[in-house]
Order: structure tokens, then C-alpha cells, then sequence
């Protein structure tokens, strides 16, 4: 539902958007020609208009070089980089969950890191017949939801990765992240406006709702949908009758056996787990550890810094941070809204225990029927299974991954056992002997992006995920090897 103010806010840039169509100069003095959006700096409350400027904004973006697309990002990046601070600062006030420095670290990451247009390539098949090239085109106005859980960083991402391949957007964040969402945005464009003179490559709408959302899936101009979020929405694209990129939900297993290096193993888990206080899709959710190992596991974790729980302790966090909802068959597990993405300490003090402020990570022994190993918790507590040998521990991790084909994670020195886990996850994503972070290039090889398509399968997505092949032959000339 949109608020009173909302929706006054929408007939009046109805009415000037109707104004501008005739000509009229706009708001900031600058004579607009027909159908222009110019000035709006990607800021909307409608859909139809968002979609509107995206596409008149493609058709600009569409007569440049990729030196200009380059330069496009080269905003982007520099505003992520550069303004880190004040924008994480924004995203952890309005979203009040993860961590403050990893809200500012993970602007600058994306930022830095981010595949642009030096992703992009052509493919040629050379031979008797000639030449066949094939280029790799942009869709057109994409369609982006985001979540809350990294609003800002998602769009950096996403806007990158989009306009190297010579798309535009329209992005419907989360509604619990939309201001700091349409306040990048708005600095984006500006900037590029400034500089190239294009102003609405990156849309945004100001107070989305399901029915933005839905209006998003289901308009004839938008060629393609990318969403990142949790099962629900994930459900919604792939019903949407719309070509979707789905980076679904995860609750990445941990598989810790009896040749890790169990010092090793604790700091990657504790670093991967609470990053962000666990609200990565990839972040270590629940570990399965032999039991031959499984004591000395619980204690290298307290040594490297991890507050264990009791049982009793255990018990307390899990009725007050495990909650249920739906009816019926639908009735679920869930993560309580009050401790998702909280500090360490605060879950601690739910149950009534103190730790120091700076805990990065709670954990306790569990069996596998405690709700913190099935669902999703996006908390920093890990729940520890103890399993008879690994090839429980693989059945179990392969169980609770529910089939999501996200992420898992291994620590071994035993190359039979990565192996067996590798293959009975069939994951997206298995990282072997580091914090589940190093399998997105932070610490391991490869590159980085926040929408990471599981179940449609395009997996860490790059510029190239975003594009229609098309191909060019020429017949019988220009292979210039061999004798006339
Ligand atoms: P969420 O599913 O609650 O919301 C995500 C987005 O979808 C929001 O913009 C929300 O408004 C929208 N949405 C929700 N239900 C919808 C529906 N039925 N129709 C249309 N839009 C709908 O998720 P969240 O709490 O914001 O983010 C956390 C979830 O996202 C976790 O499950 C996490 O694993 C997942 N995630 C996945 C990736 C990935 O790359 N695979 C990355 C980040 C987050």
C-alpha cells in the first residue's frame, strides 16, 4: 500500500511529467523536449514513467562507445568508493541490521571490484565458409528487485554489471532499504548526467510495493527481470511469465572433517559467519563436524574467539530468535525480525548472557532438529552438529541446503572427501578451506557480484548474463589464413 504522501507525490509528477510531454521547462529551468525525464535523476514513484526514462535513457546510451559506457561506470565505482561512508553509514541507520564497517567495506568492494566492460567479448568461428562472429547485445530496460540485506551494494552491482553490457534499469528495492537506495541512485545519475549528459540509465522507485514489483514483472518493456531476494520473491519472477535471473535464497552447509586444519577452519568460519552479522546469501548457516574432531573443533572456535552457548543457552536464543509463520502446510520456520542481522552481543543479551561488544560470532552444539540448522538465520550464531563420520556429515549438509544449489563449504586436506561433498552438493558456489567470502574473489580467485542466480543457473553474475547473443556471417571471405 502507498502512503497518503506517497501518492500525492505521484499525481504531482504525473502532472509534470504530462507538463514536460508538451514541452514545458521543468523544475530546475532546463527546457525539456517531448517525452524527456531528464533532471529526474532516476528518482519515480510510477512505474510506467521509470520504465519510460530507462528506455529513453537506453536509446541515448545506445548511440555511445563502450569508452563512454566505461566512464559510466567509472561513476558508479567512484561514488561507491568514494562516499563508502556516508552511504553505509545511511543503509545501516534506514535498515538497522548487519554491521556499520561492513555496510561501508562492502559499498568500496563493489565499488572496486565489480565487472564492467572489460567482461565483454565476442566469440568468432573461422573456417571454409568464412567467418561467423558472435556479438553479445543488450536486452534493452532490465528489471531489478534488491533486498534489504544489502540494498545499495546490490544496485552498485547490478548497475554496473547492466550498463557495461549497454542496458538500463529500473530497480525495485526493498522497502526497508529505499531511501539510502534512491539516494545512490540519485547521486549516480547526477553525476553522469553532469558529465555525459544522460540522465535516468539507473531508475528507481521511491516507495516500492508488491504491486511496483509486480507492475516491474509484467510491463511489456522491461526485456528481463533480475531479482535477488528470498523464496517468495523468487517464486514470484520465476511465475512471472518473464524471462528471470533468479539469485535465490541459500543456507550454505559447513563440512569440518577430521583432516582440517581446525585453527584454520575457526577463523574462516567465524570470519564468514559473521560478516555483515551472517546476512550473506553465502554466509556459513550450520556445521557438520565428525566427531572425532568435533570437541576440538568447539574449542579452536572459543580460541579464535567465538563465545560458546550451553544447552540451556541454546535453547533460550532459539525460542526467541526462531519464530513460525503461515498456516497449515505452509506454516514455516523463520528468522524473528528483532535479532535478524543483530550484533553478536545483542543476541546475547536476548538471553540474558553478557559478552564483550566486539564478539563477532555465538555458537553452540546442536542436533539437527534445532531450527537454527534448517532455516535461514541470518544471525551470528552457528549451530554445530555433531555426525558419526564425513560421509553423515555430506548427507546432512546436502539435506539442509534444501536443494537450493547455493553454497557450501568444506575444511579438509583430504581431496576424496572435497570431492564426494562437491559433487553431492552440486552448488553453485563450494569453497574448500576458506570463509565462504573467498569463493566471490575476496581472499580466493575469481570476481565478486551480490546477485549470485542459483536456481536459473547463471551463477555469479557478470555483464555477460545480461545479454542476447546475435550473430554475424559473412560468407566465403576474410578467413585470411590458407591460399587464394
Ligand atoms: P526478501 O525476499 O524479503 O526481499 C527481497 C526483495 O523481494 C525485496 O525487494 C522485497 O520487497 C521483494 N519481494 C518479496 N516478496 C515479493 C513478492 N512476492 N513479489 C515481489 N517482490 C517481492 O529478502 P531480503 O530479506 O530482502 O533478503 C534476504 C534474502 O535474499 C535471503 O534469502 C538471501 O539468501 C537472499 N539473497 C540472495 C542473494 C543471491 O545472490 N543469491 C544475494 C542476496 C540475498
Amino acid at each position: 500500500m502507498q502512503t497518503t504522501e506517497a501518492l500525492i507525490r505521484n499525481v504531482v509528477q504525473e502532472v509534470l511529467a504530462q507538463m514536460n510531454q508538451g514541452g514545458v521547462a521543468s523544475g530546475n529551468g532546463r527546457a525539456t523536449s517531448a517525452r524527456s525525464f531528464r533532471g529526474r535523476h532516476g528518482i519515480f514513484q510510477c512505474v510506467d514513467q521509470a520504465v519510460a526514462a530507462a528506455r529513453e535513457a537506453f536509446e541515448q546510451l545506445s548511440e555511445r562507445t563502450i569508452e563512454d559506457r566505461k566512464r559510466i561506470i567509472d561513476h558508479i565505482r567512484r561514488i561507491s568508493i568514494d562516499q563508502c561512508v556516508e552511504l553505509g553509514t545511511m543503509e545501516m541507520n534506514e535498515t538497522k541490521i548487519g554491521r556499520l564497517e561492513h555496510k561501508i567495506e562492502k559499498l568500496k568492494t563493489l565499488g572496486e571490484r565489480t565487472p564492467g566492460v572489460e567482461f565483454m567479448r565476442s566469440e568468432v568461428f573461422s573456417g571454409d565458409h568464412g567467418l561467423a562472429v558472435i556479438e553479445h547485445a543488450p536486452f534493452g530496460v532490465l528489471g531489478a528487485i534488491t533486498p534489504v540485506t544489502h540494498s545499495l551494494p546490490t544496485i552498485t552491482g547490478n548497475a554496473v554489471s547492466m550498463i557495461a553490457s549497454g542496458n538500463t534499469l529500473v530497480v525495485n528495492p526493498h522497502p526497508s532499504g529505499r531511501k539510502v537506495a534512491a539516494e545512490g541512485v540519485r547521486r549516480f545519475n547526477e553525476a553522469i548526467e553532469r558529465d555525459l549528459g544522460i540522465d535516468n540509465l539507473i531508475c528507481v522507485i521511491e516507495e516500492p510495493t508488491l504491486e511496483t514489483a509486480n507492475a516491474i514483472f509484467s510491463h511489456r518493456n522491461i526485456a528481463l527481470i533480475c531479482v535477488t531476494g528470498g523464496p517468495a520473491v523468487a517464486r514470484a519472477a520465476l511465475n512471472s511469465g518473464k524471462r528471470a535471473i533468479v539469485a535465490g535464497p541459500g543456507n550454505p552447509p559447513v563440512v569440518v572433517d577430521e583432516t582440517a586444519d581446525l585453527d584454520r577452519a575457526a577463523a574462516a568460519i567465524i570470519r564468514g559467519a559473521s560478516y555483515d552479522n551472517n546476512l550473506l546469501c553465502i554466509a556459513e548457516k550450520e556445521v557438520f563436524v565428525v566427531d572425532e574432531v568435533f570437541d576440538a573443533m568447539l574449542h579452536a572456535m572459543t580460541r579464535a574467539g567465538a563465545v560458546r552457548l550451553n544447552a540451556k543457552e541454546v535453547d533460550a536464543l532459539t525460542s526467541q530468535a526462531i519464530t513460525s509463520v503461515g498456516e497449515g502446510k505452509h506454516k514455516h520456520d523463520v528468522p524473528a525480525k528483532e535479532l535478524l542481522g543483530q550484533d553478536a552481543a545483542v543476541l546475547a543479551q536476548a538471553i540474558g548472557k553478557r559478552v564483550s561488544a566486539d564478539t563477532l560470532l555465538l555458537f553452540g552444539e546442536t542436533d539437527e532438529t534445532n531450527p537454527f540448522v534448517p532455516v535461514e538465520q541470518m544471525m551470528p550464531f552457528l549451530p554445530f552438529v555433531r555426525c558419526r563420520d564425513v560421509d553423515e556429515a555430506i548427507e546432512k549438509a546436502k539435506h539442509y541446503e534444501h536443494g537450493f544449489r547455493h553454497t557450501a563449504i568444506i575444511h579438509s586436506n583430504n581431496v576424496r572427501n572435497m570431492t564426494k561433498m562437491g559433487r553431492a552438493m552440486d552448488t553453485t558456489l563450494f569453497v574448500k578451506n576458506g570463509p565462504c567470502m573467498s569463493s566471490l574473489g575476496l581472499g580466493g580467485e575469481g570476481y565478486l557480484s551480490f546477485s549470485i542466480a542459483t536456481p536459473t543457473g547463471e551463477g555469479v553474475t557478470t555483464p555477460l548474463t545480461f545479454t542476447r547473443e546475435r550473430r554475424c556471417s559473412l560468407i566465403d571471405d576474410l578467413r585470411i589464413l590458407g591460399r587464394p
